[in-house]
């Protein structure tokens, strides 16, 4: 059964609880927002479905509930970001503004984010960008749940990839895909719900090919989406993100000594690119993805990446459905 609720009063709901568990104000709006803003635009793998892994990693000292970012402007075209042991995201909504400037003035800008936990849906990383006219693409390590190809043992996380584009008519064209078959909270809602997945999402714990959730998290690992291809796209999200911004590769992060611990501390890496330096006498980039879109559809593709996410949004607006076991289970929470 679901709730219908404003956006307010979900994100206001998010904030006590957040605060309550040691979150600052100003991080706990940030998140709270996330977190709604995805589960209402039907991403609920990263929605209000998160919230006890906010709770747990806080209450496990693992991340810092009220970070202060510090931004080193190393080069014309590179910031870069200590996130203060906090969320990407509240990184990221401090240097945004710096990171526009600089990709005005270059053409293309990187944001390098390292010392940061990252628990959401990478498209919200992206979209604010395609949103003032900008293409960028960010790219999120994670913790070593993902076997490479033939490998026996989890080498990569599940390594998150967004894309975000302006469009000349509506919202920007965006993309967010794991480079895993599929995200490690799909894979434990399977579990969950005792559903078997399709043959070959991950390996048991002898490294052989298995579509059971529970082979997969108990020993096992997720595979990457096409084979050796996916494989590909986690390496290099592992050398931009951990590589480049001197974090840890998946592999190397570790809870064992951090009981509860939910999130891994590693980086991010988003590249912001000016369209307007790319073709300044013909269409606008936006007219041009107009245009591919067009011929996607005459093609006969049926579904364009983030066309269920913004069909949601447009559907539910400023309001939010939620379970009524999790909006309890929530006051509760926040009453406690
Ligand atoms: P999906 O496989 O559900 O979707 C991937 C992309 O493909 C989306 O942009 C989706 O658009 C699009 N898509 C899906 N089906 C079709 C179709 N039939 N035709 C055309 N396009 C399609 O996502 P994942 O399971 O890979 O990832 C889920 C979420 O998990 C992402 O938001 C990701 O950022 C997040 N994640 C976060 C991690 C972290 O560390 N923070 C780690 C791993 C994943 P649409 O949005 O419209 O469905």
């Amino acid at each position: 059964m679901l709730v219908d609720l404003t956006m307010k009063q979900v994100v206001d709901m998010l904030k006590k609880v957040l605060v309550k568990a040691g979150y600052s104000e100003a991080c706990a709006e940030i998140l709270a927002g996330n977190c709604a803003t995805a589960h209402r635009d039907g991403s609920e793998s990263h929605g209000l479905f998160r919230v006890n892994d906010y709770l747990a990693t806080i209450r496990s000292g693992y991340v810092n509930g009220d970070p202060k970012p510090t931004a080193l402007d190393v080069a014309p075209g590179f910031l870069r970001v200590d996130a203060d042991n906090g969320f990407a995201q509240v990184a990221i909504a401090s240097a945004a503004e710096a990171l526009m400037r600089k990709a005005k003035k270059n053409g293309i800008a990187v944001l390098a984010v390292r010392n940061s936990h990252h628990l959401g849906a990478l498209y919200l990383d992206v979209e604010r960008f395609a949103e003032q006219g900008f293409v960028a693409l960010a790219l999120v390590n994670s913790i070593a749940v993902v076997a490479p190809p033939s490998g026996k043992s989890p080498v990569y996380g599940t390594n998150p990839l967004a894309f975000a584009a302006p469009r000349a008519k509506g919202p920007p064209l965006v993309f967010d895909q794991a480079s895993s078959t599929m995200a490690h909270g799909d894979v434990q809602v399977a579990a969950r719900q005792g559903r078997l997945l399709p043959d070959n999402t991950g390996i048991d714990n002898k490294g052989n090919p298995t579509g059971s959730p529970h082979a997969i998290l108990n020993g096992g690992a997720l595979s990457t989406f096409g084979g050796h291809k996916g494989a590909s796209i986690a390496l290099m999200i592992e050398i931009l993100c951990a590589g480049l911004v001197g974090a840890d590769f998946s592999y190397e992060v570790s809870w064992a000594e951090t009981p509860g611990a939910r999130t891994a501390r590693t980086g991010e890496t988003i590249i912001v690119i000016d369209p307007r330096k790319g073709a300044e006498d013909g269409p606008s980039l936006g007219q041009r993805v107009e245009e591919l879109i067009g011929a996607l559809i005459t093609a006969g593709q049926a579904r364009i990446p983030g066309d269920r996410r913004i069909q949601s949004r447009e559907a539910l607006g400023n309001r939010i459905q939620v379970e009524k076991d999790l909006w309890q289970s929530l006051s509760s929470l926040a009453a406690a």
